[in-house]
C-alpha cells in the first residue's frame, strides 16, 4: 500500500487521477505521521467503536481510524475523490465512504442504521475524528452536538483559533458563545498544534487539534435550553457594551425587565458579557425564562 504521508505519492495519486484541488471545500491534505498518530491516539480507539469521519479527502486518516476501530464511516463531498478513496481503502473493509454533505446528514440516523443490523453491528460506542474543512468548522460543531448525536468524543483538527475559543475561560478575548456551547457539551482539551507546512496544499492559517468528550450530564441546569444560547448570544451581541446594554440592543426584553432581571440573578448590569461564567449564564437565563412566563 502506498504511504499517504509521504508528499511524493500524495502527488502522484492526484495526478493520475487528473484531481483538482479545491480550496473552496477546504481540501487542506495532511501528511505527517506524527499528526495522525496524536489525533487516533485521542480518540482511544477500540475495536468496539464505529467511528464516522467527515472529509476523508484522500484517506490517510481513514486507513489509521480503519485499523483501530471497529467500523469507519466516512461521509465525503467531493465526488472526484470518491476514485481515489476506493483505491486507497481497498485494503480496508471495516471503512464505508458515504458521499453526501456532512452538514445535512442526521448522524444519529447514520448510526442507527449502522448498528441496528447493519455494517456497524455490535457498536459500543460512537466517535467522530476528523481533519475537518475550516470553512464550515463553526456550523459543523454545532450540528455535531445539538442535532441528538449520541457521541462519546469528538477528536477534530480545526484552525488554531478557532481551537482555542473552544476551550476559553471567561474574561479572556477568546470567550464567547461558541465556547459556552461547547462548554456546554463537552470538555475541550486541545491535543496539541499543527503546523501549516504538514498539509498539501498549505492552508493560510495555523491548526489545532481538539478532543471534546462529551459531558454525562449538562454542568448546569436549565428551564430551557433554547432561551439559555438566546440569551448568550445576546449577551455576546455587543462585545464593548456593558451587559446590560448589549442585553437590551439585542431585543429579548426592555431595559427596565432587564433591570429587574439582572437584580434578581444578583448579576452586576455594568459587567461585560464575557466576564460570566455558565453558571452565572445559567442563572441570568433561567431568570429571563421565567419573567417570560
Ligand atoms: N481527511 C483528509 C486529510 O486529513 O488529509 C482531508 C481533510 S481536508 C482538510 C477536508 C475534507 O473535507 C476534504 O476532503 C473536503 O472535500 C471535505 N469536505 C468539505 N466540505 C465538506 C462537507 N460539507 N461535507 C463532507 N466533506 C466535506
Amino acid at each position: 500500500m502506498r504511504e499517504l504521508t509521504s508528499p511524493s505519492v500524495v502527488k502522484d495519486i492526484i495526478n493520475t487521477y487528473g484531481f483538482r484541488v479545491r480550496k473552496a471545500l477546504g481540501q487542506n491534505f495532511l501528511m505527517d505521521a506524527n499528526i495522525i498518530d496524536k489525533i487516533v491516539n485521542a480518540a482511544e480507539l477500540t475495536p468496539g467503536d464505529l467511528v464516522f469521519e467527515i472529509g476523508p479527502g484522500l484517506g490517510v486518516l481513514t486507513q489509521r481510524l480503519a485499523r483501530s476501530a471497529g467500523k469507519v464511516i466516512a461521509v465525503e463531498i467531493d465526488k472526484n475523490l470518491l476514485p481515489i478513496l476506493t483505491e486507497t481503502l481497498t485494503d480496508f473493509d471495516n471503512a464505508q465512504v458515504v458521499h453526501a454533505d456532512a452538514l445535512k446528514v442526521d448522524f444519529d440516523r447514520l448510526a442507527a442504521e449502522h448498528t441496528e443490523g447493519g455494517f456497524g453491528k455490535g457498536a459500543k460506542s460512537f466517535k467522530l475524528v476528523a481533519n475537518l474543512p475550516y470553512y464550515i468548522t463553526t456550523p459543523i460543531l454545532m450540528h455535531l452536538l445539538t442535532s441528538g448525536f449520541n457521541f462519546d468524543c469528538l477528536v477534530v483538527m480545526m484552525q488554531k483559533e478557532v481551537a482555542e475559543r473552544l476551550q476559553a475561560s471567561p474574561g479572556g478575548k477568546d470567550y464567547g458563545s461558541l465556547s459556552i456551547a461547547v462548554q456546554y457539551y463537552t470538555v475541550p482539551e486541545i491535543v496539541t498544534r499543527v503546523p501549516k507546512t504538514v498539509f498539501f496544499p498549505a492552508p493560510d492559517v495555523e491548526s489545532a487539534v481538539i478532543q471534546l468528550t462529551r459531558r454525562k450530564r449538562p454542568p448546569v441546569t436549565l428551564e430551557s435550553e433554547e432561551v439559555f444560547f438566546k440569551v448568550v448570544r445576546a449577551a455576546f451581541g455587543q462585545r464593548r457594551k456593558t451587559l446590560l446594554n448589549s442585553l437590551t440592543g439585542s431585543g429579548l426584553a426592555e431595559k427596565e425587565t432587564w433591570i429587574k432581571i439582572l437584580e434578581e440573578a444578583a448579576i452586576d448590569p455594568t459587567r461585560r458579557g464575557e466576564t460570566l461564567t455558565i453558571e452565572d449564564f445559567a442563572n441570568l437565563a433561567n431568570t429571563y425564562h421565567r419573567y417570560q412566563e
